[in-house]
């Protein structure tokens, strides 16, 4: 196959994906509800009309998966995925254009999900349909996952496609944004876990006035979370090759520090501890009663080959030790993971990305947010990068993604799945 071909014909594709986008930012796709229903059958339909395979699941209603395929027959299989919900568009006044309509204005589109992840989507889409087009000869396989519920763990979209054995493949793309007006694009090869720790403290009401009678539960809560919040001073050991990812990261996020007036040490620190958040604090119902009932919720943030097991054991044994008595604990996880940088399905991916962007330094990056990355890498043990059109306008009021961007990255895919289904 001629990938100068191939490449070309993605320039003429470049008001295509444009429109596609557009299309897809229509869909108002908030999460929560997660709700996606209308994109994914507009989705299934796409990939219908061009002769792919294609299925959806719907383990709860609303939440629809979309998944299509392209079939070369025998040989590897190159599995894509992308989120089709977004996080709700917030203060309108916030916004130039409307959230949910694509506007395209200085080579850029603005729209809620323009960067994370709706471009990727069409650039992903768009792709796909040239290869299966220009009839690529690809050998093997390439399987599109269009999910739900990104945005609220991913349970009924990716961890369910992967639990189920419909994820599949012997390499992945998780398509959100990787690339960054500061630095150019790289390629998310770890990211950090979460443990998300409930904790509640029971105490015994009494008149304020007298408050030896009561156990003030607040005041308990209090002084357990200050204990908490002390994991952030622990270093953590990691393994040597997240070290490796860790120090190619530091350059890349001390350029974005630059920029932002942040000190670049701040990084630093984010890569080599955890963090920890008191999201929520709630309790008590009067100034002038002593409080029986306190709790609260806590991000932590945890380093790639960490054990969340161990880190809830080791509060665990915080609260034993503390004395401090009624307290509760109660945790969900989302597991920190990587990626070696030195497996060949990394280095061909940044070779692709190398020779489209004609830099010479391609960046493999951890990313702090956690993805759905990690269901296909945990449970699946599949390759994994994260690699898509998008930038540092995700979440925020008018996001925006460069076309350029999404032309250059349709590029990059193309070149990574002729160059691994040849
Ligand atoms: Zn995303």
């Amino acid at each position: 196959m001629n990938f100068e071909k191939v490449l070309k014909g993605l320039e003429n594709k470049r008001d295509e994906m444009v429109k596609l986008c557009c299309e897809l930012i229509g869909f108002k796709s908030e999460n929560p509800p997660a709700n996606v229903a209308d994109i994914a059958y507009f989705i299934r339909d796409y990939f219908k009309e061009r002769g792919f395979k294609v299925n959806t699941y719907e383990p709860e209603k609303g939440k629809v998966s979309v998944s299509a395929r392209l079939d070369g027959g025998e040989g590897r299989r190159l599995l894509w995925n992308g989120h089709m919900d977004v996080v709700p568009a917030g203060r309108r006044e916030l916004w130039s254009t409307d959230p949910y309509v694509g506007v395209v204005h200085d080579g850029k589109i603005f729209g809620r999900g323009a960067s994370d992840m709706k471009a990727g989507l069409a650039v992903a889409m768009v792709v796909a349909s040239h290869l299966s087009e220009i009839d690529a000869r690809i050998r093997g396989g390439i399987q599109l996952d269009f999910v739900p519920d990104e945005e609220t763990g991913g349970y009924h979209g990716t961890k369910y496609l992967v639990e189920k054995g419909i994820s599949a493949g012997d390499a992945c793309i998780v398509g959100e944004g990787t690339s960054s007006r500061v630095w150019g694009i790289a390629v998310r090869v770890a990211e950090k876990g979460i443990l998300d720790l409930y904790v509640s403290a029971l105490g015994k009401t009494s008149h304020a006035s007298v408050p030896f009678l009561g156990e003030n539960a607040i005041e308990k809560l209090i002084n357990l979370l200050l204990m908490i919040k002390k994991l952030e001073n622990k270093k953590v050991q990691t393994p040597l090759v997240v070290q490796k990812i860790i120090e190619q990261s530091v350059p890349y996020y001390e350029k974005i520090a630059k920029t932002s007036g942040i000190p670049a040490e701040n990084y630093r620190t984010l890569f080599s501890k955890m963090t920890v958040n008191i999201g929520v604090i709630k309790g008590g119902v009067k100034t002038n009663v002593v409080p029986d009932y306190a709790e609260a919720k806590v991000d932590i943030r945890l380093l790639p080959g960490q054990d969340p097991e161990e880190v809830f054991s080791e509060i665990q044994k915080m609260v034993a030790d503390s004395g401090i008595r009624g307290i509760g604990l109660d945790k969900d996880v989302a597991l920190p993971s990587y990626e070696n940088p030195d497996h060949p399905f990394v280095s061909l991916v940044k070779k692709c990305v190398a020779e489209i962007t004609g830099t010479q330094q391609v960046n493999t990056i951890i990313g702090s947010g956690a993805t759905d990355a990690r269901y296909i890498r945990s449970l699946r043990g599949i390759p994994t990068v994260i690699l898509g059109p998008g930038n540092e306008s995700s979440h925020s009021a008018n996001e925006y993604v460069d076309i350029e961007d999404m032309v250059t990255m349709s590029k990059i895919y193309s070149l990574i799945a002729l160059n691994f289904l040849s």
